[in-house]
């Protein structure tokens, strides 16, 4: 890696709700990076030859991470490339995401995810992939756990699919209490689910649309709970939807279950009206589906009091040939990196649901402390890992915002409030508006 330009941020408000800082409490100050770490924090710095970056009115957090991204790197690279989702989460902020094995090959031998973790090298972003559960993620046998670890996955999901086999499960429950590591419940009862295309409710009644109760995702949390608390495995919830989820959790981490879960931006953001108000865009289509109102309140509820541990994406990038089609043949997902944060601010701080110190807590150190990985700080000697925005701008999303390869969000046209400027980490900076690029280049 080149030697990395020293850099002073000038005048930024400094927010890093697990630091030092103990309350959390923003404060205003400069902050020298030399060789990659944050060499200084302090009033009106001066260091000579170094370039100022121009940070008044922005806020400066340890860098945000995404722990539930698809990256489609190898086998769909038409869909999304490392190269391409990494620019994507840049631009959302990020500077770390978790990547889920439903690749081609997936990650269910050591030496895929090794190449996920090579290809990766270099970049601003850290990309921690997460290995397959089972071989070939078809349910049927346990991949090699800890052969996985050792190449570097951070942990185990068959996401995109269910661990349907109870028994399995409960071997890779095992084995995750062993090695340390979570495993990651994409949760679906699948003959609950089975050709379902939305929430099942009164909108796809009065669509005629096959559909996806609550309960599918309901059981298959109960039943993972179950062998989590018998094991003593950690397991993690993945794009939790359902109000019966949430008090499913609720429950369990009130009687020590080793349990965690994440919440994905849109679902906080859409409800199961977008399908019938978009006249079926298949941008409105994804696993878990977007839920009824009452739903997004519990989720909403559940962030507050703790039940919910990380905010992520889910980020599912899809090439518009694939996507536009019938609604009921289209794939599931969108793409999120690039509009994440201005959702979460929109739809949690600015409404009060969340204050911003709690948001950034969710972004940074809670998906780490699910991961087992470090978490960045806003303090002296540690490496410079950062995110810059503006938690107030109001914007509005358009095509030149989307860095991903694939276009597949609901939210052209849409206004956000909060907008990540620029992050900072392994010594490289990646800067989202070119004014900005110009002025710290
Ligand atoms: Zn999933």
């Amino acid at each position: 890696m080149p030697s990395a330009p020293d850099l002073l941020i000038q005048s930024a408000t400094l927010l890093d709700p697990g630091g030092g800082n103990q309350d959390g409490d923003p404060r205003e100050a400069d902050l020298l990076i030399r060789g990659g770490e944050i060499a200084q924090i302090g009033k009106n710095l001066s260091p000579e030859n170094v370039e100022p970056f121009d940070a008044e009115g922005l806020t400066v957090s340890p860098g945000w991470m995404d722990m539930h991204v698809h990256l489609r790197e190898p086998g769909f690279e038409h869909k999304e490339t490392i190269e391409t989702g990494t620019r994507a989460a840049a631009a959302g902020g990020f500077t770390a995401v978790a990547c889920m094995p439903n690749t081609d090959p997936p990650l269910d031998t050591r030496d895929v995810v090794e190449f996920v973790k090579e290809r990766a090298e270099g970049q601003p972003v850290a990309v921690h992939p997460v290995g397959g559960v089972s071989k070939g993620r078809d349910g049927e046998a346990l991949a090699e756990m800890g052969d996985l670890a050792e190449g570097g996955a951070v942990a185990f999901s068959d996401d995109g699919a269910p661990v349907w086999d109870a028994g399995l499960m409960r071997r890779a429950l095992e084995y995750s209490r062993m090695l340390g590591m979570p495993i990651i419940g994409h949760m679906e009862e699948r003959s609950l689910s089975t050709g379902g295309h939305m929430h099942e409710g009164a909108v796809s009644a009065r669509l005629g649309l096959e559909a996806i109760p609550s309960l599918a995702d309901d059981v298959m949390i109960a039943r993972d709970v179950l062998l989590a608390e018998t094991t003593g495995g950690s397991l993690h919830v993945a794009h939790l939807s359902t109000r019966g989820g949430v008090e499913l959790v609720r429950r369990a981490k009130a009687r020590g279950v080793p349990v965690t879960a994440e919440v994905c931006a849109h679902h906080l953001a859409l409800t199961d009206r977008a399908v019938e108000e978009t006249q079926f865009s298949t941008n409105t289509k994804m696993h878990p589906p977007l839920r009824s109102p009452e739903d997004v309140q519990a989720l909403k509820d559940g962030l507050a009091d703790g039940t919910i541990d990380a905010l992520c994406t889910d980020h599912a990038p899809h090439a518009s040939f694939e996507k536009e089609v019938e609604f009921t043949a289209a794939p599931n997902g969108i793409i999120g990196l690039e509009t994440a944060f201005g959702l979460i601010g929109r739809e949690l701080v600015a409404p009060g649901v969340l204050s911003l110190a709690e948001a950034v807590e969710k972004l940074v150190a809670a998906p780490r402390r699910v991961l087992g990985l470090p978490v960045p700080r806003l303090e002296e000697g540690r490496p410079a890992n950062l995110t810059i925005f503006d938690p107030d701008e109001r914007w509005t999303v358009t095509e030149h915002d989307i860095r991903s390869k694939s276009q597949n969000t609901p939210f052209l046209g849409a206004e956000l409030v909060g907008r990540p400027v620029a992050i900072y980490n392994r010594g490289r900076m990646a800067v989202n508006d070119e004014l900005r690029l110009a002025k710290a280049a």
